[in-house]
């Protein structure tokens, strides 16, 4: 038996809203946490520069957790991303395919993440993951289903022969919900930080502003967003 406690972590991060709040939610509550970020391909180079810049602007913010903030490493896994041919990884509308699913959806993306993830976590002894996966606003997307993660941490901590637990804050929360969890894990100036500098719009853009971040205002990942802010500024506003 190893005498790691479960004191570190590994974040999923993929410098999003949801990833952005996992990373603060994991500095709460780990001494010490890692960050991976994975290139499957992506069209929009934006997403990479924003992990990097949501990483500095919270280590900066809260300088007692930036302490607990350890090393960021960022794994090609493009090949992949080629087979996993959709929406986000080559040019094509967003919409849905003819199985129902959105066309955003690169196939069991989130279960390569994990796996990725773990073999580092292994090799640093890291018993815990931590993933922005979510269930309530994303049923479209079956990788992102409770049950899909129950199961892949069961098969990881089997498989590398060592816990290897799973962690899902976000699993139960609306969109508005994770605005509240980063509200109540950092107050207005989490708040602002991911709004400035994650990134979540599909379509890359990062130029035009609105309240509740950058983004083109129209695609679905910003749909989710705005409304998610908008519920949110109308419940904590009263
Ligand atoms: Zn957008």
């Amino acid at each position: 038996m190893t005498a790691c406690a479960d004191t570190s972590a590994l974040v999923l991060f993929s410098g999003g809203q949801d990833s952005a709040t996992c990373l603060a939610w994991a500095l709460s509550r780990f001494d010490r946490v890692e960050t991976i970020g994975f290139h499957y391909g992506q069209r929009h180079h934006v997403e990479m520069t924003a992990r990097l810049a949501v990483r500095e602007a919270m280590a900066e913010a809260f300088p007692a957790r930036a302490e607990r903030l350890g090393p960021d490493r960022v794994v090609d896994i493009s090949g992949y991303g080629d087979l996993a041919e959709s929406a986000l990884t080559r040019e094509a509308e967003i919409g849905f395919s003819e199985d129902g699913l959105p066309t955003t959806f690169v196939p069991g993306r989130n279960l390569v993440f994990l796996t990725v993830a773990s073999a580092l976590a292994a090799r640093r002894a890291i018993p815990v993951l931590v993933g922005g996966m979510c269930q309530t606003d994303y049923s479209g997307y079956p990788d992102c289903r409770e049950e899909t993660i129950a199961a892949q941490s069961r098969a990881l901590t089997l498989g590398l022969g060592r816990e290897m637990r799973v962690e899902t804050p976000l699993m139960h929360l609306t969109k508005a919900e994770t605005w509240a969890l980063a509200h109540a894990l950092g107050g207005d100036r989490l708040v602002d930080l991911i709004v400035e500098q994650s990134h979540t719009c599909y379509l890359g853009d990062h130029e035009t502003g609105h309240d509740w971040g950058y983004g083109c205002g129209t695609c679905p990942a910003c749909e989710l967003r705005a409304k998610g802010w908008a519920e949110w500024r109308a419940g904590a506003g009263s």
